[in-house]
């Protein structure tokens, strides 16, 4: 019998956390827990540990931590509990981890990602801030590390499995690559109302249930913007041979266009665990838990150019993706930063929902560009980029 893999899950208790543990459970011949790891969500994390029984759990705060040992004691469970981002950096290089799920959101999850490049894991990546921000010094780190990187974004995992499977081949055979994009839930709604959208009517989102990080991303479209950049490292295309093209009913979650014009697309329903038991089983398959497309009673597939909605007066943010790819590489760093810290005011109700570009567009003409050479250079050049864009914040409110 094969030993089972053993997996760290960065960010256990999020959206996507939750759908890998799902995933793994289906399986528990094939798998088990090294670490779960969370921010502060006590409760989440408690359950978890009764029903997976990690080595080892990370709070990243302090307080979150002590309280989850202590219920765990009450639980008479003997696990221990770390706190502190460096922990974070432990567990994913550990050496009896074999896989990590970078299941983070936002550049937090930067660091960890290197320690698991560097250490030679199988990384899968869900957390696309992460890559955006690392760019070329985190392709360094797979590298060096002789570490797979697995595409977990829908999109990506779609481009992936419509590849060739010798990536030296990818470059001489593709055309372009086309995302798919659903519009998320402003897709017909008129620009200028924008300006009026709440929190709550940005978390909805017609298609795909997520935490409300991305699922403000996707409303703005930065969720694309930034999925064009994880696009171009994941793929190593140039930025012209990258396309989106809006498909409202995210059936087909992202295609790839060869040189005779010939599309080879993947379809499913819109159930993330698709991706997640793909990273979790490739080059093999097994049982997601999805249910499957029944073309039987598939209504249309329907297309839309981003000009015919209104772009770039709708989706102002898109274009940013080509601008920073074809600036220094640092730049792609301060656009994400400064995304974080306006989604996070938008959350906050301390600027609108069209001020988000505004924040992003501001920042990225107030920080001067750099080309980061290690994971010290990425993490000043973020922190510069977050002060920008938080001045820009208190400026507005
Ligand atoms: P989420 O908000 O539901 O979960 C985030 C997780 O990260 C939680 O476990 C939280 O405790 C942890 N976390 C938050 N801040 C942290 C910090 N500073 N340090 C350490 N841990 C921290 O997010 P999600 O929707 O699961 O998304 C996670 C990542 O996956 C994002 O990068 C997102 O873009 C990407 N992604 C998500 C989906 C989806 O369907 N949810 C799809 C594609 C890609
Ligand atoms: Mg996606």
């Amino acid at each position: 019998m094969q030993a089972k893999q053993r997996i760290t899950i960065l960010g256990s208790t999020g959206s996507i956390g939750q759908s890998t543990l799902d995933v793994m459970a289906r399986h528990p011949g094939q798998f088990a827990v090294h670490a779960l790891t969370a921010s502060s969500q006590v409760d989440l994390m408690l359950a978890q540990c009764v029903q997976f029984k990690p080595e080892v759990v990370v709070m990243v705060q302090e307080a979150a931590g002590r309280l989850l040992a202590d219920k765990l004691k009450s639980e008479g469970l003997n696990i221990p509990v770390r706190w502190g981002a460096a922990a974070l950096d432990e567990v994913a290089s550990a050496p009896e981890v074999d896989a990590v799920m970078a299941a983070i959101v936002g550049a937090a999850g930067l660091s960890p990602c290197l320690a698991a490049a560097r250490a030679g894991k199988r990384l899968l990546l869900a957390n696309k801030e992460a890559l955006v921000v690392g760019g070329e010094v985190f392709l360094a780190a797979v590298r060096e590390g002789g570490a797979v990187l697995l595409p977990i974004d829908s999109e990506h995992s779609a481009i992936f499995q419509s590849l060739p499977e010798d990536p030296s081949t990818w470059q001489r055979r593709v055309h372009k690559i086309i995302l798919t994009a659903s519009g998320g839930p402003f897709r017909a709604r008129d620009p200028i109302s924008l300006k009026d959208v709440t929190p709550e009517q940005a978390c909805a989102h017609p298609n795909w249930v997520m935490g409300r990080k991305i699922s403000v991303d996707s409303a703005t479209m930065m969720n694309k913007a930034l999925e064009v950049i994880e696009a171009r490292y994941l793929f190593g295309l140039e930025p012209d041979q990258l396309e989106v093209v809006i498909h409202p009913q995210s059936v087909i979650h992202s295609m790839v266009q060869y040189k005779d014009h010939s599309v080879v697309a993947q379809l499913g329903t819109p159930d993330m665990r698709v991706p997640i038991a793909y990273g979790l089983s490739w080059p093999e398959r097994m049982v997601s838990g999805a249910g499957a497309l029944d073309f039987h009673s598939l209504a249309a597939m329907t297309f839309e150019s981003m000009e015919d909605h209104g772009h770039p007066a709708r989706f102002p943010g898109l274009k940013l993706a080509w601008a920073t790819l074809k600036g220094l590489p640092g730049s792609c760093a301060v656009l994400n930063a400064a995304n974080e810290i306006a989604v996070a005011a938008f959350l906050n109700r301390e600027i609108r929902f069209d001020q988000i570009h505004d924040v992003n567009e501001a920042t990225l003409n107030a920080v001067a560009s750099v080309r980061p050479e290690n994971l010290d250079d990425l993490l000043s050049l973020d922190r510069l980029s977050r002060d920008a864009a938080l001045k820009l914040v208190t400026r507005w409110r």
